[in-house]
């Protein structure tokens, strides 16, 4: 599967980015332009475009996003209280086809997200 996507470049090594963790299967690093104080965007190596594009292939790859999400969250201080987001498709947000996971904390949150 090819990916041209920033996020693509980022997990080849091909683009910049503040990277904070990484291994095998993923790689976490800071989002450009902040949502909130930490913002940090967990993606996996492999190319999947949106979640809706998993398989259940990909099961132990999404539980380890997860977990390395959490293990992120610990890493910068936030302790119980951040967010996890998921855009999936452009209608509901989503700007790079190339899977993440948005880990935000450090203020205040509120719900519903708009
Ligand atoms: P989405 O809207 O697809 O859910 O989230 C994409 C995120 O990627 C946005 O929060 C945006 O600020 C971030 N972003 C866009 N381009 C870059 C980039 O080149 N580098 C980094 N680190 N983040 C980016």
């Amino acid at each position: 599967m090819s990916d041209d996507t920033i996020f693509g470049k980022i997990a080849r090594g091909e683009a910049p980015a503040k990277i904070v963790y990484e291994d095998d299967l993923c790689l976490a690093f800071r989002d450009l332009y902040p949502a909130a104080p930490t913002h940090i965007l967990v993606i996996p190596r492999k190319p999947i475009p949106r979640l809706c594009d998993a398989t259940a292939e990909d099961q132990l790859l999404l539980g380890h996003l997860m977990l390395v999400a959490n293990q992120v969250a610990e890493q910068e201080g936030l302790g119980d209280k951040f967010r996890l987001v998921v855009n999936n498709g452009a209608e509901a947000g989503q700007s790079v086809f190339h899977l993440h996971l948005h880990v935000i904390g450090g203020r205040s949150l509120s719900w519903p997200p708009g």
